[in-house]
């Protein structure tokens, strides 16, 4: 593609990817499905990376997330909420350990993790108290939805700490998450009220959260998986299994299917089987997430400006179905 044809391309694709952008995270009312949205990142991705001229600050390559809705009080986060970078298949799994490998010299532990499909949140406790409760927003800047939060079950407003690990501070992050269950029934009854449908569970989750009515909010069954550590004052950790194992202790909901892998062969291999097996889950996964245990090795690898560098999101292949987003028929 000659230079001026690849500069229209990318002026017209982060249009579109912008407008999906702004329905996906602050409507919560998608109208592509999110396979031909990650079609259209990719091609601006590459388009960028042939013709790294064309690259701007305000990309949605370079960029976590949407605004946050200027109905919720902003909330600034202390450690920004970033994105994932995505592998689509082996070939860029591979890749991903080799980049790993080389920038850390030394043999490299994984976690790997379910890829919840719902919204990430970010839990500050002071002295083991809930505090605040944000969304991610734009990574930067999240939304106050503390009131909601408090009407899920499953996150403690107290946190019960053992002895030796009391921190002063704590940025406990993680996913809230409707069950499919939940899911069928709030759409059953939105039919029956003539109400629009949501998409899908990470939809109706993220409109049952950002609420401004934490009555609607406690009206819907969602749940919580926490995953990673935000900012920490108080306590030192070295490993990312040992956050988690600490977060259980806590009295947090943690995934039970989460496993640490010296070998990158059964990192694939783990990745592979959830392909088939991701729809006997009572929630829906669209991936896995495999992470650097060390924190150490996590600093050296360090961040790009969307993403760590110590993480990817393995990709399921998109599943062969029809769906109905807000009228149109897409295939997925
Ligand atoms: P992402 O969803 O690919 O990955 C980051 C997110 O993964 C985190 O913010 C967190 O919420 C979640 N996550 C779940 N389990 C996790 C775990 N165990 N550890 C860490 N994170 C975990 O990235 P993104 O930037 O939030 O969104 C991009 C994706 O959203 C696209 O690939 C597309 O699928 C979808 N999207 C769709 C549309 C659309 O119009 N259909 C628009 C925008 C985005």
């Amino acid at each position: 593609m000659d230079k001026g044809k690849a500069e229209a391309r990318i002026k017209d694709l982060r249009e579109k990817i912008n407008y999906h952008n702004k329905q996906y995270y602050v409507y919560d009312n998608p109208v592509i499905s999110d396979a031909e949205y990650d079609k259209l990142m990719r091609e601006l991705e590459s388009l960028e990376r042939e013709f790294p001229e064309f690259v701007t600050p305000d990309s949605p390559t370079q960029r976590v997330g949407g605004e946050p809705l200027p109905a919720f009080r902003q909330v600034t986060h202390r450690v920004p909420m970033m994105s994932l970078a995505d592998a689509f298949d082996e070939g860029e799994l591979k890749d991903f350990h080799r980049r790993v490998t080389e920038a850390v010299g030394q043999d490299v532990e994984y976690v790997v993790e379910l890829k919840i499909d719902g919204l990430a949140i970010s839990l500050t406790y002071e002295n083991g108290l809930l505090i605040t409760a944000a969304t991610r927003g734009d990574g930067v800047v999240g939304e106050d939805v503390t009131q909601n939060i408090k009407t899920i079950k499953s996150v403690p407003l107290r946190l019960d700490f053992p002895e030796d690990k009391k921190p002063s501070i704590i940025e406990v992050r993680g996913e809230v998450y409707l069950p499919k269950e939940g899911f069928r029934k709030l759409n059953e009854e939105r039919e029956d009220m003539e109400l629009p449908l949501f998409a899908n569970p990470r939809n109706a989750a993220a409109g049952s959260l950002r609420q401004l009515d934490p009555k609607i909010t406690a009206s819907r069954p969602l749940s919580t998986f926490m995953y990673a550590l935000g900012h920490v004052e108080g306590v030192e950790f070295t490993k990312h299994i040992e956050v988690l194992e600490f977060y259980k202790t806590c009295g947090f909901r943690v995934n039970p299917d989460i496993v640490l892998f010296k070998n990158f062969n059964d990192v694939m291999d783990y990745c592979m089987s959830w392909r088939e097996k991701r729809d006997t889950l009572p929630y829906e996964i669209d991936g896995i997430v495999i992470k650097v245990n060390s924190l150490e090795q996590q600093r050296i690898l360090g961040f790009t400006a969307k993403s760590p560098r110590w993480a990817i999101a393995y990709k399921f292949p998109a599943e062969q179905k029809t769906t109905v987003i807000n009228d149109i028929i897409v295939r997925v």
